[in-house]
């Protein structure tokens, strides 16, 4: 039996601290509420926390301890806001439809310093940069205060969507709102499960401490909040549990890959050593690399099998390849 904190009993309003207004009508919350549900159900293998969407009426479980969930909308946004595509991501798909490598860097490594001239003349290092920001504002939002709650902001909701969302070559999303809603509130029951250690696998032992190189003790934290997300999704995706949770899980696994593949392609554009520095190294900003997280997070979660590992490793080898060229980096 779990008790509820102090703190969980009554958790500050984030409405009353930032302003927010409720965003419970919001034409997205179908999707939170799937994604409510997907993470519930991978919280029931650790049978410790539940998901309480602070809208839904209902008695809480008296036996799990609590984590609210809020949708949310800022004060002053419009309830149709970001509904157009983003001048940013106009911007970026226009410089990816006119960009072409340059001849004459065909042995040239994305680290070595001849890469930064690959796309020269070009915008595609701006449009990156405006789109990575994008993508990374909601685990700021998120992180805002310690509320002990998953805050779900909607406009950055709706950026996620726009980004990693339907494009138009494709149709289909790449990686679906309700899994990444879905992670972020794990993520956040991470936080809350001070207890929770990982155990790396033994041939991936070695691999996952490289990651941890460098970080400050916050950002440890991030991941270990991210550990304990992938341990469950993992369970939920891939080990024998029942066939119920695999169905439900299995998008949000998916999500988190794809989100991984997403970014990357993203980035890939830019050469400079502005976006090598973001693409592989510590940014400043509270969380670790977002990519090193997801790569990591990936590990964990397919328990080092398939490309996981393999991917994970190439993307250390070249950070550290970064990281010696731009000694000057203020982090790593
Ligand atoms: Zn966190």
């Amino acid at each position: 039996m779990f008790v509820l904190t102090g703190c969980l009993d009554d958790p500050p309003d984030p409405k009353q601290i930032f302003g927010f207004r409720d965003a419970t009508d919001s034409d997205l919350s179908a999707e939170v509420e799937e994604a409510i549900d997907v993470a519930n159900a991978a919280l029931e293998l650790d049978g410790r926390f539940v998901l309480r969407p602070m809208w839904r009426p209902g008695r809480p479980q008296q036996a799990l301890q609590q984590v609210p969930v809020y949708l949310l909308r800022r004060p002053n946004a419009a309830i149709d806001a970001g509904t157009a595509t983003p001048d940013m991501l106009r911007a970026f798909r226009a410089e990816l439809a006119r960009t072409v490598s340059l001849s004459g860097f065909g042995n040239c490594a994305e680290t070595d310093p001849c890469a930064a001239a690959m796309y020269a003349g070009t915008q595609m290092g701006r449009a990156a940069t405006e789109v990575y920001n994008g993508s990374t504002a909601m685990d700021a939002a998120a992180a805002e205060i310690n509320c002990r709650c998953v805050m779900l902001i909607e406009d950055n909701l709706r950026q996620f969507k726009l980004i990693f969302g339907p494009s138009d070559q494709y149709g289909q999303a790449f990686a679906p709102l309700s899994g990444y809603v879905a992670w972020l509130a794990l993520h956040e029951a991470g936080h809350l499960n001070r207890t929770f250690r990982l155990v790396p696998g033994a041939p991936w032992a070695e691999l996952y401490r490289r990651t941890q190189s460098g970080l400050a003790e916050r950002q440890q934290e991030e991941m270990r909040a991210d550990a304990y997300a992938a341990s469950l999704l993992g369970r939920a995706c891939f080990a024998q549990v029942p066939q119920r949770l695999h169905a439900i899980a299995a998008q949000a696994c998916y999500g988190l890959t794809m989100q991984a593949a997403q970014l990357w392609l993203y980035e890939a554009f830019d050469k400079t050593d502005g976006g090598l520095r973001r693409h592989y190294l510590n940014d400043g900003r509270t969380h670790p690399n977002v990519l090193m997280r997801l790569l990591a997070a990936n590990v964990v979660m397919m328990d080092g099998r398939g490309k996981s590992a393999e991917l994970l490793t190439k993307f250390l080898e070249k950070r550290e390849v970064v990281a010696q060229r731009l000694p000057k980096s203020p982090n790593l």
